[in-house]
This record gives C-alpha cells, sequence and structure tokens, in this order.
C-alpha cells in the first residue's frame, strides 16, 4: 500500500497534492455515513419523520471525502 492520507477537515482545504504535488483547494465529496442511517431511522421511529431529511443535510452527520481538483486523485477523508 503506497496510498497517502492526509488529515483534512471538514471544509474544503488548501494543500499540496500527494499525487500531482500541485498546491490546490480540494473538493469535497459528503457521503452519509452509517451514523446518518441511525440518527434517521431513530428520528423516524419516536420523532417525526419529516425530521428524517435533516441529518442527510448536517455536514456534522456525514463525511467528507477529499479529491484534487487537478488530478481527481482521492486525497483524505474528514470522519465525522
Ligand atoms: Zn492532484
Amino acid at each position: 500500500m503506497n496510498v497517502t492520507v492526509v488529515a483534512v477537515g471538514p471544509q474544503p482545504s488548501t494543500l499540496v497534492c500527494p499525487s500531482c504535488r500541485a498546491t490546490v483547494q480540494t473538493r469535497v465529496d459528503r457521503k452519509a455515513t452509517t451514523k446518518t442511517h441511525i440518527i434517521a431511522l431513530v428520528l423516524c421511529l419516536f420523532l417525526c419523520w419529516p425530521c428524517v431529511c435533516v441529518p442527510y443535510c448536517m455536514d456534522s452527520c456525514r463525511n467528507a471525502d477529499h479529491y484534487c481538483p487537478n488530478c481527481n486523485s482521492y486525497i483524505g477523508t474528514y470522519q465525522s
């Protein structure tokens, strides 16, 4: 395994891409996690079902994958 995983935050960050060595502002792709689905399920069961979409809209409930906009390589993931 020769994968460089960079510690990144939840927001797009400026760093040197490990693949193309360019200084880039990362492109962030947020993904729903297991935690997101669990919160949605709990809301569905105990609260009001219209709230189910809320965790999917909250950045804190989702992981953020960072990609290089220059070479499109994966840089790292922020785990919420
Ligand atoms: Zn790159």
